[in-house]
């Protein structure tokens, strides 16, 4: 099931004011709304409508909707990969938090995001053009459930650090030549955390952390290509002292195809034909990833020939249209005749099938031949 294009929904062109929006809408409530319209498929219509404008009124979903389709209006975002700086798309305050700040906050207190994960799917060369619904399983950290993440067994309770007040860090003071010089270092008592734990939780041994398999939901978009990456928002580690969870990042990686290669969104291959079909013509029946089609040879084609088959690539990941097939024509030469197909091949020869008739190569065949006579 594809979605439709939010803009295509209302019926209003890309760049549609907030107020054309609003009366493209209005429209179409009025139209399909359950209580008026009585068709089957009137409420889903109603609801694709409603849907469209929540996410095209709102600013910041319109301004990810536009840069990321569908994937990124539902929670997911995804880009080139290894842009630290991009604007993943609309989750500001958690990225400015892990981006911004410019190394992580010493005190072990605040709230702390948890890291984000990555991982890398291997999609087949049809998988990643249709787009797929998975579930993965990932060794994830997980707040332990028996001291709910607090490290300190059931009925007992973290003390703050009385070397380090909690903050985690020891102050020394040295007086050197240069006058006094205060040194920050861990707090070798509590590691930094701020916390004792007179008693540790037997489930986590401390940590508060333990590794659970976790199965995760992904929804690969259709057109994805090779080294684009999925932001799962909130499926990394979960975060330290009430902090936000990290991102998985779901990297794609992809088969090649025995046939086909793809470039953005087109796909590409080659055609072998025999001498025959390229001189009289054919119809050829040749593989498109959404099914057979029949393409027609002209006579006389050469080799080299490329042959577009619109429409019939992948999808564009934006949402964008979709690309070609692009079948380039090779033409093979025979190695091994029969007696009986040389001779006609040699009568070909003798009735003038040896002169090259077209008048574009024949110019050229006729310079080529000059050339080398005059040696
Ligand atoms: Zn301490
Ligand atoms: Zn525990």
């Amino acid at each position: 099931m594809s979605k439709r294009d939010y803009y295509d929904v209302l019926g209003v062109g890309k760049d549609a004011s907030k107020d054309e929006l609003k009366k493209a809408y209005r429209k179409l409530a009025r139209k399909y709304h359950p209580d008026v319209n009585k068709e089957a498929d009137s409420a889903d219509k109603f609801k694709e409508a409603k849907e469209a404008y929540e996410v095209l009124s709102d600013e910041q979903k319109r301004a990810q909707y536009d840069q990321f389709g569908h994937a990124g209006a539902q929670g997911q975002g995804f880009g080139g990969f290894g842009g630290g700086a991009q604007d993943f798309g609309g989750f500001g305050d958690i990225f400015d938090m892990f981006f911004g700040g410019g190394g992580r906050r010493r005190d072990p207190n605040a709230p702390q995001q948890g890291a984000d994960l990555q991982y890398t799917m291997v999609l087949d060369f049809e998988e990643a053009i249709f787009g797929k619904e998975t579930d993965i399983s990932i060794p994830k950290e997980e707040n332990c459930d028996t001291c709910n993440g607090s490290g300190a067994k059931p009925g007992t309770k973290t003390k703050t650090c009385s070397h380090c007040n909690g903050s985690g860090q020891l102050n020394t003071e040295q007086n050197t030549p240069f006058g006094r010089v205060v040194n920050r270092r861990v707090c070798h008592h509590c590691n930094g955390s701020g916390k004792i734990i007179p008693e540790k939780c037997n489930t986590c041994g401390g940590t508060g952390k333990v590794k659970k398999q976790k199965n995760i939901h992904i929804d690969i978009p259709a057109g994805i290509d090779e080294g684009q990456q999925i932001r799962v928002s909130g499926k990394g580690e979960p975060g330290v002292n009430g902090g936000p969870a990290g991102d998985l990042y779901v990297v794609v990686q992809i088969k090649p195809h025995e046939f086909f290669e793809r470039e953005g969104d087109h796909i590409y291959c080659e055609l072998p034909i025999t001498f025959t079909q390229a001189a009289l013509g054919d119809e050829i029946e040749v593989p498109t990833v959404h099914g057979k089609v029949m393409l027609k040879i002209p006579a006389g084609t050469q080799t080299g020939k490329v042959f577009r088959l619109k429409g019939k690539g992948a999808p564009n990941v934006r949402g964008y249209g979709q690309g070609d097939q692009h079948i380039k024509v090779r033409i093979v030469t025979p190695k091994k005749l029969t007696d009986r197909q040389k001779e006609l091949l040699r009568e070909f020869n003798e009735i003038g099938g040896n002169e090259a008739t077209d008048e574009q190569d024949g110019s050229f065949f006729q310079r080529f031949k000059k050339a080398f006579k005059s040696e």
